[in-house]
């Protein structure tokens, strides 16, 4: 599963990888928690901001193999750790019962990532306790990792070597997220820029790099 505040996070953050765990028949489910309704670079798209968020999502899933989508609709620069966004972060936990969480790392410079870091972080937590069945059988996910958007790591945990193709189907997702082009300039040379910065780390042409979080320990798998 991969937890993401806008709807191209999950892309610039941990594109390469979704898709390479996509080509080996990994089931991925994506949680989108805003509409991306001020995320337009001129006041004429912004009528348009939320459903053209919608178009680009649904042809990201395509592109990197996600299979289902859920998008929270809530306020961007909006989302808060409050009960009632916990409580469905838990709900959708158990509901898709993923082996490993993607989603943002608690340092970062945007409001709405912190809160989906700290939110998954929690709900990962609580959906394996044994309370509220209504919610869904308990589930214990097995780790949760933090992806990059442009607070870049000093020490990531863990690269994984990214072939050619899977940069490529990164960066055509994020091609396909017409409307954030102009909004995130130079966003292409981001991606690939630091793709060859973490591949090279680990003796690979290109890399995504990831943090293990520590909120709550992983179950040894023997
Ligand atoms: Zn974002």
């Amino acid at each position: 599963m991969v937890f993401g505040a806008h709807g191209d996070d999950e892309i610039i953050g941990s594109g390469a990888t979704l898709y390479g765990f996509s080509k080996k028949g990994v089931e991925i489910t994506a949680v989108t928690f805003t509409n991306r309704e001020t995320a337009y670079a001129r006041i004429e798209d912004k009528d348009k901001a939320v459903l053209r968020a919608k178009e680009e999502m649904a042809t990201a899933n395509v592109i990197l193999g996600i299979k289902k989508r859920v998008i929270l609709g809530l306020p961007n620069q909006g989302v808060v750790n409050d009960r009632e966004t916990f409580q469905t972060c838990t709900k959708l936990i158990r509901e898709y019962r993923p082996e490993m969480i993607f989603t943002h790392a608690h340092a970062d410079q945007h409001r709405d990532h912190r809160a989906v870091s700290e939110l998954v972080d929690e709900a990962r937590s609580k959906a394996e306790e044994n309370l509220s069945p209504d919610w869904g059988t308990p589930h214990r996910t097995y780790a949760v990792l933090y992806f990059e958007i442009f607070d870049l790591f000093a020490k990531p945990h863990i690269i994984v070597p990214v072939e050619d193709s899977w940069l490529e189907k990164k960066l055509e997702a994020m091609r396909s997220q017409t409307s954030q082009l102009e909004v995130l300039k130079g966003i292409e040379y981001h991606i690939r820029g630091l793709a060859m910065v973490r591949g090279t780390a680990i003796g690979s042409k290109y890399g995504e790099a990831f943090q293990i979080s520590d909120f709550h320990p992983s179950r040894a798998q023997m």
